[in-house]
């Protein structure tokens, strides 16, 4: 059995258990991919001191690092539920999908998100190379380009804001008959003077020359008319999706299936923590789950020094 028992093994998990191992207490990290979305990012220039690496080459570093410590990594596994533990301060059950149960007395969780992808043809081809999933990560690359926005809620609309500071112009595509945005972003939006808005426009196809995006092709809804649109990035911005299905009727959830934190990244169950983009933090970046995850490791110590083994 652990003291501490990270489930996920991202950015987020990687940090806290350096920080809970730094402690000397014994730490294991159960993870079904280690890296977690790092493994699917090409270029990272916005980590605090390093100028510029990439995804599998941070998931190195990671590795090297986690390996430095005394802690079990247990990759290739999947959780599958969180048992409470049947008095404070006992032993919480996290058992696996191949049906073993590992046992620790606090657990962390930071199995992270996933964007919902358009599912069109080019969209997995041309990813990375024009097609893009965050603004604050991929934006600067598209200076003085035109690009599109996919999706007009209000991380659609977030983005067009965001993007439309930095590129020459920005095409929003909504798929529904309106925005769903707040009333203020879209005036906002409206507001700047390179952003255009096409409603009922379901997009069809990803368009490339082989190495990078060309453009995109959509059917507008309402005539069934197929068009093209010109352009070098694709902001996909339809929803991020927690990795948090195994934990229904567990810990709490917000309606769109975050974990609920405190200040302590501590969760409504006593010894479970969570950290980085599976929580209810409201930005999800690298740098940011990797604080959590060290801030949750500091949490878990603590609970630990003050819960007596019952
Ligand atoms: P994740 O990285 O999602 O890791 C989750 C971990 O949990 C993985 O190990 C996964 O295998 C595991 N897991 C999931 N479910 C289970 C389960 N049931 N049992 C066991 N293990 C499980 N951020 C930046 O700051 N800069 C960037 O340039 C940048 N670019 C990005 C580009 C792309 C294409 C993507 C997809 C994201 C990008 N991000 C970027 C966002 C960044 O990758 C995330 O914010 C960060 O990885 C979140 O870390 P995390 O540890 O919370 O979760």
């Amino acid at each position: 059995p652990y003291d501490f028992l990270v489930v996920g093994g991202g950015p987020a998990g990687s940090a806290a258990a350096i920080y809970a191992a730094r402690k000397g207490i014994r730490t294991g990290i159960i993870a079904e991919k280690f890296g977690g979305q790092l493994l699917d990012t090409v270029g990272i220039e916005n980590f605090i001191s390093v100028t510029s690496t990439t995804g599998p080459k941070l998931v190195q570093n990671l590795e090297a690092h986690v390996t430095e410590y005394d802690i079990d990594v247990m990759a290739n596994n999947r959780a599958a539920k969180v048992i409470e533990a049947r008095e404070e301060g006992g032993y919480i059950s996290v058992e696996l999908e191949n049906g073993a149960v590992v046992q620790s007395r606090s657990v962390m969780l930071s199995t992270g998100a996933r964007w919902r992808k358009m599912n069109v043809p080019g969209e997995v081809e041309y990813a990375g190379k024009g097609v893009a999933y965050c603004p604050h990560c991929d934006g600067p690359l598209f200076k003085g380009k035109s690009v599109a926005v996919i999706g007009g809620g209000n991380s659609g609309i977030e983005a067009a804001i965001d993007l439309a500071g930095i590129v020459k112009h920005v095409t929003v595509l909504e798929f529904d008959s309106k925005l769903r945005a707040d009333e203020v972003l879209q005036r906002k939006a409206k507001s700047m003077g390179n952003i255009d808005i096409i409603l009922n426009a379901q997009t069809t196809e990803v368009l490339g020359d082989g190495s990078q995006v060309t453009g995109l092709q959509y059917t507008d809804r309402t005539t069934g008319d197929s068009h093209k649109v010109e352009l070098s990035g694709i902001f996909v911005q339809i929803g991020l999706v927690p990795n948090s299905e195994f934990l229904k009727g567990t810990v709490e959830l917000t309606p769109r299936g975050e974990i609920i934190i405190g200040a302590h990244n501590e969760t409504n169950i006593p010894g479970v923590f969570a950290a980085g983009d599976v929580t209810n933090i409201p930005y999800k970046q690298i740098i940011i789950a990797m604080g959590q995850g060290a801030n949750a490791a500091l949490g878990a110590f603590d609970y630990l020094i003050r819960t007596p083994v019952p």
